[in-house]
Protein backbone atom coordinates (compact mmCIF):
# COMPACT_ATOMS: atom_id res chain seq x y z
CA UNK A 1 0.00 0.00 0.00
CA UNK A 2 1.42 3.68 -1.12
CA UNK A 3 0.93 6.25 1.33
CA UNK A 4 0.05 9.55 -0.54
CA UNK A 5 -2.35 10.58 2.11
CA UNK A 6 -2.57 13.29 4.28
CA UNK A 7 0.79 15.08 5.73
CA UNK A 8 0.38 14.51 9.72
CA UNK A 9 3.78 15.91 10.33
CA UNK A 10 5.76 18.02 7.86
CA UNK A 11 10.14 18.84 9.29
CA UNK A 12 11.22 22.03 7.39
CA UNK A 13 14.99 22.93 7.42
CA UNK A 14 15.60 21.25 10.96
CA UNK A 15 18.93 21.81 12.70
CA UNK A 16 19.95 20.74 16.23
CA UNK A 17 23.28 21.88 17.17
CA UNK A 18 24.35 20.60 21.10
CA UNK A 19 27.19 22.25 22.92
CA UNK A 20 28.93 25.30 21.13
CA UNK A 21 32.33 26.54 19.79
CA UNK A 22 35.01 24.02 19.66
CA UNK A 23 32.45 21.45 21.15
CA UNK A 24 29.33 21.85 18.94
CA UNK A 25 27.78 18.56 17.49
CA UNK A 26 25.23 19.58 14.94
CA UNK A 27 23.02 16.47 15.86
CA UNK A 28 20.59 17.54 12.73
CA UNK A 29 21.96 19.21 9.92
CA UNK A 30 19.12 20.37 7.98
CA UNK A 31 16.56 17.77 7.72
CA UNK A 32 13.62 17.73 6.01
CA UNK A 33 10.75 15.03 6.07
CA UNK A 34 7.16 14.31 5.78
CA UNK A 35 5.36 11.83 7.69
CA UNK A 36 2.30 10.59 6.03
CA UNK A 37 -1.31 9.88 7.79
CA UNK A 38 -1.49 6.15 8.68
CA UNK A 39 1.67 5.16 7.35
CA UNK A 40 4.86 3.05 9.06
CA UNK A 41 7.96 5.03 8.69
CA UNK A 42 11.40 3.44 9.34
CA UNK A 43 14.02 6.10 10.19
CA UNK A 44 17.55 4.07 9.45
CA UNK A 45 20.71 4.95 10.63
CA UNK A 46 23.69 4.06 12.71
CA UNK A 47 24.60 5.29 16.18
CA UNK A 48 24.86 8.93 16.52
CA UNK A 49 23.15 9.99 12.82
CA UNK A 50 20.57 11.77 15.35
CA UNK A 51 17.53 9.59 14.83
CA UNK A 52 16.70 10.08 18.31
CA UNK A 53 17.39 14.21 18.05
CA UNK A 54 14.80 13.98 15.22
CA UNK A 55 12.23 11.99 17.50
CA UNK A 56 12.41 13.83 19.96
CA UNK A 57 11.81 17.38 18.48
CA UNK A 58 9.24 15.39 16.39
CA UNK A 59 7.65 14.88 20.20
CA UNK A 60 7.87 18.68 20.91
CA UNK A 61 10.05 17.23 23.37
CA UNK A 62 12.92 19.65 22.62
CA UNK A 63 13.35 22.62 21.15
CA UNK A 64 15.43 22.89 17.41
CA UNK A 65 17.89 25.16 16.82
CA UNK A 66 16.49 26.49 13.42
CA UNK A 67 13.82 25.36 11.53
CA UNK A 68 10.66 23.83 12.31
CA UNK A 69 8.11 20.53 12.71
CA UNK A 70 4.35 21.29 11.41
CA UNK A 71 1.79 19.11 13.15
CA UNK A 72 -1.42 19.28 10.58
CA UNK A 73 -0.20 22.23 9.43
CA UNK A 74 1.04 24.13 12.62
CA UNK A 75 4.10 24.58 13.94
CA UNK A 76 4.72 23.12 17.43
CA UNK A 77 7.76 25.95 17.72
CA UNK A 78 4.47 28.27 18.28
CA UNK A 79 2.12 26.54 20.24
CA UNK A 80 2.00 27.90 23.73
CA UNK A 81 3.09 26.08 26.76
CA UNK A 82 -0.43 25.13 27.40
CA UNK A 83 -0.84 23.64 23.76
CA UNK A 84 2.49 21.98 23.79
CA UNK A 85 1.29 20.15 26.95
CA UNK A 86 -1.54 19.25 25.49
CA UNK A 87 0.59 18.00 22.13
CA UNK A 88 2.47 15.91 24.01
CA UNK A 89 -0.22 14.25 26.28
CA UNK A 90 -2.89 13.63 23.87
CA UNK A 91 -0.98 13.33 19.96
CA UNK A 92 1.98 11.51 20.48
CA UNK A 93 2.88 8.93 22.37
CA UNK A 94 6.82 7.62 23.34
CA UNK A 95 8.18 4.15 22.99
CA UNK A 96 11.40 3.47 24.30
CA UNK A 97 14.32 1.26 24.29
CA UNK A 98 13.96 0.82 28.26
CA UNK A 99 10.33 0.06 28.84
CA UNK A 100 9.84 3.21 31.55
CA UNK A 101 7.08 1.76 33.43
CA UNK A 102 6.74 2.29 36.61
CA UNK A 103 7.52 -0.55 38.74
CA UNK A 104 5.01 0.23 42.01
CA UNK A 105 1.55 0.07 39.82
CA UNK A 106 -0.18 -2.60 37.60
CA UNK A 107 -0.40 -3.06 34.15
CA UNK A 108 -3.88 -1.60 34.28
CA UNK A 109 -2.15 1.31 36.42
CA UNK A 110 0.53 2.09 34.13
CA UNK A 111 -1.79 2.46 31.12
CA UNK A 112 -4.45 4.42 32.85
CA UNK A 113 -1.83 7.35 33.72
CA UNK A 114 -2.11 8.48 30.45
CA UNK A 115 -5.90 7.65 29.05
CA UNK A 116 -8.37 9.37 27.89
CA UNK A 117 -11.11 8.32 29.91
CA UNK A 118 -13.01 12.16 29.51
CA UNK A 119 -13.78 10.85 25.71
CA UNK A 120 -13.99 7.34 26.11
CA UNK A 121 -14.23 5.64 29.88
CA UNK A 122 -13.43 1.71 28.10
CA UNK A 123 -10.09 3.30 26.80
CA UNK A 124 -8.01 1.06 28.95
CA UNK A 125 -9.71 -2.04 28.84
CA UNK A 126 -9.58 -2.16 24.95
CA UNK A 127 -6.17 -0.60 24.21
CA UNK A 128 -5.03 -3.53 26.75
CA UNK A 129 -7.07 -5.57 24.68
CA UNK A 130 -5.49 -4.76 21.21
CA UNK A 131 -2.11 -5.69 23.15
CA UNK A 132 -3.29 -9.17 24.01
CA UNK A 133 -2.45 -8.11 27.64
CA UNK A 134 -6.18 -8.46 29.26
CA UNK A 135 -5.03 -11.17 31.38
CA UNK A 136 -1.91 -9.67 32.45
CA UNK A 137 -3.98 -6.02 33.84
CA UNK A 138 -3.38 -6.79 37.85
CA UNK A 139 0.23 -7.79 37.66
CA UNK A 140 3.35 -5.68 38.19
CA UNK A 141 5.70 -5.01 35.79
CA UNK A 142 8.52 -7.44 37.47
CA UNK A 143 6.01 -10.41 36.84
CA UNK A 144 6.11 -9.76 33.02
CA UNK A 145 8.91 -10.98 30.34
CA UNK A 146 10.51 -7.82 28.12
CA UNK A 147 7.85 -8.16 25.27
CA UNK A 148 5.09 -8.45 27.93
CA UNK A 149 6.41 -4.80 29.22
CA UNK A 150 7.03 -3.21 25.87
CA UNK A 151 3.51 -4.27 24.85
CA UNK A 152 2.23 -2.11 27.78
CA UNK A 153 4.90 0.42 27.23
CA UNK A 154 2.72 0.83 23.67
CA UNK A 155 -0.08 0.20 25.72
CA UNK A 156 0.40 3.10 27.30
CA UNK A 157 1.72 5.15 24.26
CA UNK A 158 -1.81 4.66 22.21
CA UNK A 159 -4.23 5.02 25.47
CA UNK A 160 -4.43 8.59 25.13
CA UNK A 161 -6.02 8.17 22.06
CA UNK A 162 -2.16 9.60 20.34
CA UNK A 163 -2.17 9.50 16.27
CA UNK A 164 1.49 8.83 16.58
CA UNK A 165 3.90 6.54 17.66
CA UNK A 166 7.33 7.48 18.26
CA UNK A 167 9.06 4.32 18.55
CA UNK A 168 12.78 4.47 19.43
CA UNK A 169 14.78 1.26 18.93
CA UNK A 170 11.68 -0.22 20.38
CA UNK A 171 12.73 -3.96 19.52
CA UNK A 172 16.39 -3.11 21.22
CA UNK A 173 16.20 -4.72 24.71
CA UNK A 174 14.50 -7.64 23.39
CA UNK A 175 15.24 -11.11 21.88
CA UNK A 176 14.99 -11.82 18.67
CA UNK A 177 11.57 -13.66 18.99
CA UNK A 178 10.02 -11.52 21.03
CA UNK A 179 11.44 -8.46 19.12
CA UNK A 180 9.59 -9.59 16.34
CA UNK A 181 5.87 -9.85 18.10
CA UNK A 182 6.06 -6.41 18.95
CA UNK A 183 7.22 -5.29 15.58
CA UNK A 184 4.19 -6.99 14.35
CA UNK A 185 1.98 -5.37 16.98
CA UNK A 186 3.37 -2.16 15.67
CA UNK A 187 2.67 -2.83 11.84
CA UNK A 188 -1.01 -3.81 13.12
CA UNK A 189 -1.47 -0.96 14.97
CA UNK A 190 -1.28 0.97 11.50
CA UNK A 191 -2.76 -1.61 9.36
CA UNK A 192 -6.49 -2.26 11.63
CA UNK A 193 -6.28 0.55 13.94
CA UNK A 194 -5.60 3.84 11.76
CA UNK A 195 -2.52 4.46 13.81
CA UNK A 196 0.99 6.32 12.24
CA UNK A 197 3.97 4.62 13.40
CA UNK A 198 7.34 5.90 13.33
CA UNK A 199 10.54 3.52 14.55
CA UNK A 200 13.98 4.33 15.00
CA UNK A 201 16.52 1.73 14.10
CA UNK A 202 20.18 0.68 13.09
CA UNK A 203 18.48 -2.81 12.36
CA UNK A 204 18.45 -2.80 8.43
CA UNK A 205 16.67 -5.49 7.87
CA UNK A 206 13.41 -3.75 9.49
CA UNK A 207 12.59 -1.39 7.18
CA UNK A 208 11.27 -4.29 4.76
CA UNK A 209 8.25 -3.82 6.93
CA UNK A 210 7.93 -0.42 6.43
CA UNK A 211 5.73 2.19 3.64
CA UNK A 212 8.69 4.27 3.89
CA UNK A 213 12.36 4.55 4.65
CA UNK A 214 14.23 7.42 5.34
CA UNK A 215 17.93 6.82 6.03
CA UNK A 216 20.13 9.16 7.93
CA UNK A 217 23.81 9.70 8.45
CA UNK A 218 25.47 12.36 10.05
CA UNK A 219 22.67 14.21 10.81
CA UNK A 220 21.46 14.15 7.26
CA UNK A 221 18.54 12.28 5.29
CA UNK A 222 20.73 10.64 3.15
CA UNK A 223 17.89 8.69 1.01
CA UNK A 224 14.09 8.24 1.31
CA UNK A 225 12.27 5.26 -0.45
CA UNK A 226 9.02 4.19 -1.23
CA UNK A 227 8.04 0.41 -0.23
CA UNK A 228 5.13 -0.47 -2.28
CA UNK A 229 4.86 -3.82 -0.97
CA UNK A 230 5.75 -3.66 2.81
CA UNK A 231 6.43 -7.18 4.11
CA UNK A 232 5.04 -8.82 6.99
CA UNK A 233 6.52 -7.68 10.32
CA UNK A 234 7.00 -11.84 10.96
CA UNK A 235 8.40 -12.18 7.69
CA UNK A 236 11.65 -10.41 8.44
CA UNK A 237 14.82 -11.97 9.33
CA UNK A 238 18.17 -10.58 11.24
P1 LIG B 1 21.15 8.32 17.29
O1 LIG B 1 19.87 8.24 18.02
O2 LIG B 1 21.02 8.15 15.81
O3 LIG B 1 22.17 7.36 17.85
P2 LIG B 1 21.42 10.92 18.54
O4 LIG B 1 20.31 11.73 18.03
O5 LIG B 1 21.28 10.34 19.91
O6 LIG B 1 21.77 9.78 17.48
O7 LIG B 1 22.75 11.77 18.54
C1 LIG B 1 23.22 12.52 17.42
C2 LIG B 1 24.51 13.23 17.80
O8 LIG B 1 24.24 14.22 18.78
C3 LIG B 1 25.56 12.32 18.39
O9 LIG B 1 26.82 12.77 17.97
C4 LIG B 1 25.40 12.51 19.89
O10 LIG B 1 26.59 12.27 20.56
C5 LIG B 1 24.98 13.97 19.98
N1 LIG B 1 24.09 14.23 21.13
C6 LIG B 1 22.86 13.68 21.34
N2 LIG B 1 22.31 14.17 22.46
C7 LIG B 1 23.20 15.04 22.98
C8 LIG B 1 23.21 15.87 24.15
N3 LIG B 1 22.18 15.91 24.99
N4 LIG B 1 24.31 16.64 24.35
C9 LIG B 1 25.36 16.61 23.50
N5 LIG B 1 25.40 15.85 22.39
C10 LIG B 1 24.35 15.07 22.12
MG1 LIG C 1 19.23 6.93 19.53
Amino acid sequence: MQKTGKVLLQVNNLFKVYGSGENAVNALDGVDISVFEGELLVILGSSGSGKSTLLNLLGGMDIPSKGAVLFRETDIGKYSDRELTSYRRNHVGFVFQSFNLIGELTVRENVKLTADLKSNPNKVEETLDILGLSEKKDKYPSQLSGGQQQRVAIARALASNADILLCDEPTGALDYETGKQILVQLQDLTRNHGKTVIIVTHTKEISMMANRVIVMKDGKVIREENNASPVSADMIDW
